[in-house]
């Protein structure tokens, strides 16, 4: 069997609607052999996630998927390989936490302000709380019909109840994922529209990217594979599995091979 990784999925430890062990099932049901689980800004998978995986023979590797701003854009940036009892990781995720309560209300107060009262009790659970849970509070009030709707229309980035946060800068992100002796890379440069805030993150001390992304063609895949082959940089991929939150996101959809897996497993990077 071909060895698949997927490098990218979400666990109900932020917004996706499994469990760390019911990911690790699935990866087996998918025939995949190794995986990370990029969590939004927590670690918190990865207690349940380490004994159930080596009891079912699946390959993690330590992941999260770090929340920053470039120049006042929003940019996702992958951490793969650290060490998950590292004080630094420990710290900035406690950091985010209170960053996500803050935003969190704050987001909350502009849907009061627009009649769709929500209370703080109703979104709160998982370790990482985010814009996908309100948007399930809000369907669950039939504000709007779908998730995708909550996000169209009112929370969606420069939508009227979105509320932007302080997030770490990338380069601050970049330097505390190195302190933890892992690799930094893109997420998804696929869904950055602003081609200036592209130009800057490659200007950027990061070790790769994610150029395998969901279910984009790999038509888009080699642009991102040239930038990083020139750069020396890794080419890594995932598909950014959420379960039933985005239904048409199958886990394995993007993956990446042996080499990489392992290279990302067995080294630290060097800088
Ligand atoms: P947050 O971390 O609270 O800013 O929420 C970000 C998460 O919300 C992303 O990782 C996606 O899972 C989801 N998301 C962001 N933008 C959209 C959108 N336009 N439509 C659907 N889901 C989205
Ligand atoms: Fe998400
Ligand atoms: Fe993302
Ligand atoms: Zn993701």
């Amino acid at each position: 069997m071909t060895f698949r990784a997927d490098l990218h999925c979400h666990s109900t430890c932020s917004d996706g609607s499994m469990t760390p062990r019911e990911l690790v099932l699935h990866a087996k049901e998918m025939d995949l052999q190794g995986l990370s689980i990029t969590d939004h800004d927590t670690i918190e998978a990865y207690k349940e996630a380490i004994p159930f995986a080596k009891q079912q023979g699946i390959e993690l590797i330590p992941g999260i998927e770090l929340s920053s701003m470039e120049q006042g854009m929003s940019v996702h940036i992958l951490g793969y390989s650290f060490s998950l009892a590292s004080p630094v990781i420990e710290h900035f995720c406690t950091q985010h936490s209170q960053r996500r309560k803050e935003r969190n209300r704050a987001i909350l107060e502009k849907l009061a302000n627009n009649d769709m009262p929500i209370d703080e009790e109703e979104i709160l659970g998982a370790a990482s709380v985010g814009r996908p849970h309100i948007a399930q509070a809000m369907v669950k009030h039939g504000y709007v019909q779908n998730i995708q709707e909550a996000f169209n229309k009112y929370i969606g980035e420069g939508k009227r109840c979105y509320v932007k946060g302080n997030a770490f800068s990338a380069t601050e992100t970049i330097d505390t994922i190195h302190q933890a002796g892992g690799f930094a890379v893109i997420a998804h440069p696929h869904l950055v529209r602003d081609k200036k805030t592209i130009k800057n993150l490659l200007k950027l001390n990061f070790d790769g990217i994610e150029c395998y992304y969901g279910n984009f063609p790999p038509s888009r895949h080699q642009k991102w594979i040239d930038i990083a082959t020139n750069k020396g940089w890794m080419i890594t991929g995932g598909s950014d599995f959420h379960g039933d939150i985005k239904p048409n996101i199958r886990l394995g959809c993007s993956w990446v091979g042996e080499d990489t897996f392992r290279i990302l497993q067995s080294h630290e990077p060097n800088h």
